[in-house]
């Protein structure tokens, strides 16, 4: 099956690669031609964990290529994927979709015979059925069906989760697309991974709904954190606790500095207006976005009580800026609001983060970037665990602390244990919900 698939980002790029791995023949298109060069020259322009061996495997077997010639790449193909960003439109908090309409009208030009055009970006309800009006006002001859096929990968884990997904989603409407999709899919069907074949709507639907209810978990057990800090319980065992309840499940109940991310912003606002387009509001999830922008301010105070009221004159080393682990991803991180606090309160900040600097240099302006957090705790009054990466994980504390003109540290993943951090020399350290060593 030949497979064109427009936008190379982190998620154009591995369903390229994995759908080429399956033995399709696929081509990936970007208009931004530095990606391009990259890519043709073997090196992978974002980092994702196990991309580039598969991508070479692929290139190798020529069953994959990249291009920013549009026109070429669609011409001929069966399948044209379009995996463009969907960002936050500014000032209203929809999605803006003008990436995912101009690709549309540009695939219709090139169209040369029957194709599915199907939308892999996080799109609104009622945006596929605006792609056939699109295409089919731009190539009145066109012969095509749309189909929307959410994906649901998480950066640092993306080949694993889209070659293992819980499931595939579909939304075609006719079956002429649903078996071209089957097809494509084939080999995870094989496996026995589910495929849910369903409506245009409600696959557009299962992906904004998914996204809103993990933020609303983690939402959920970081307002509950706070709690428990007040009461002196520990959020770590009330997660365990709950999670162990099938019905609850463990996933998504780690407490920490807020969700942040290319998804879990922009969806959840998004959700929020459709709701309110379709007077409907969407009470819980218009919470979930007030609440988790609280628990970032509220992470900025537990910083400042730890540096005595004032981040004046502090030097703080904050380990990792990246919106999580194994990723370089730095949208919407929590770090891009408690960072610029911090600074703007007059601390000089010392900042590693094992992939983050290339993406973060720009956005986190008047911080010095170290790549050993030893290093960065010479001298320092604070250390902040601002993203859990394996590399700050299993510091050696006694070593850390000996480095800090005072020991003390917020570790706002719970990574550490308060009794080990006080064995280790530190005078103060705070987490998320759970008391100090007693
Ligand atoms: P991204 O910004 O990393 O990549 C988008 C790419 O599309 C860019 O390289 C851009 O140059 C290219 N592009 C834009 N218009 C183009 C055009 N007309 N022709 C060719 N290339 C074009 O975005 P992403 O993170 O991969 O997200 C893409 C979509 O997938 C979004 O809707 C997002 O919500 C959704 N999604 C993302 C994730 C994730 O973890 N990143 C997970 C699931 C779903």
């Amino acid at each position: 099956m030949k497979i064109t698939m427009i936008g190379t980002g982190y998620v154009g790029l591995v369903s390229g690669v994995c759908f080429s791995d399956f033995g399709h023949d696929v081509i990936c298109v970007d208009k931004d031609p530095r990606k391009i060069e990259m890519l043709n020259a073997g090196e992978v322009p974002i980092y994702e964990p196990g991309l580039d061996t598969l991508m070479e495997k692929n290139v190798e077997a020529g069953r994959l290529s990249f291009t920013t010639d549009l026109a070429s790449a669609v011409d001929g193909a069966e399948a044209v994927f379009i995996a463009v960003g969907t960002p936050t439109r500014r000032g209203d908090g929809h999605a803006d979709l003008t990436y995912v309409m101009a690709a549309a009208e540009e695939v219709a030009q090139a169209l040369t015979g029957y194709a599915v055009i199907v939308t892999k970006s996080t799109v609104p309800v009622g945006t596929n059925r605006k792609v056939k009006q699109v295409v089919a006002k731009a190539n009145p001859a066109a012969e095509f069906d749309v189909a929307s096929n959410p994906e649901f990968l998480r950066e640092g884990a993306a080949i694993d989760d889209f070659m293992r997904p819980d499931r595939v989603v579909v939304g075609v409407q006719t079956d002429r697309a649903g078996d071209v999709m089957a097809e494509i899919y084939r080999p995870l069907f094989l496996r026995d991974f589910p495929i849910i074949t369903t409506d245009l709507e409600s696959a557009e639907m299962i992906k904004y709904a998914a996204n809103a209810f993990l933020a609303t978990k983690i939402t959920f057990i970081n307002e509950i954190a706070a709690l428990c800090e007040r009461v002196g319980a520990d959020v770590k065992e009330v997660s365990k606790g709950i999670g162990l309840d099938n019905r609850i499940g463990n996933k998504f109940l780690h407490a920490g500095p807020g969700y942040g991310g290319s998804c879990f912003p922009k969806d959840t606002s998004a959700l929020a207006r459709i709701g309110q387009d379709h007077a409907v509001p969407q009470q819980i999830v218009e919470t979930v976005i007030r609440v988790n922008d609280a628990v970032k301010l509220r992470m900025i105070e537990k910083l400042r009580d730890m540096c005595d009221g004032s981040f004046n004159g502090k030097t703080i080393a904050v380990l990792g800026v990246t919106f999580k682990p194994n990723t370089d991803d730095m949208r919407d991180a929590p770090s891009l609001t408690i960072v610029p606090a911090l600074v703007g309160g007059g601390a000089k900040l010392r900042v590693v983060d094992p992939q983050g600097q290339r993406e973060g240099e720009a956005l986190l302006p008047g911080v010095h970037w170290l790549d050993d957090p030893y290093k960065a705790a010479q001298n320092a009054d604070l250390v902040v665990v601002l993203t859990e990466w394996n590399e700050f994980r299993a510091l050696d504390l006694k070593k850390l602390a000996r480095k800090m003109s005072t020991p003390r540290m917020a570790d706002l993943r719970n990574v550490y244990s308060p009794r080990d951090a006080k064995r280790a020399g530190f005078d103060a350290y705070e987490s998320v919900g759970r008391k100090g060593a007693d």
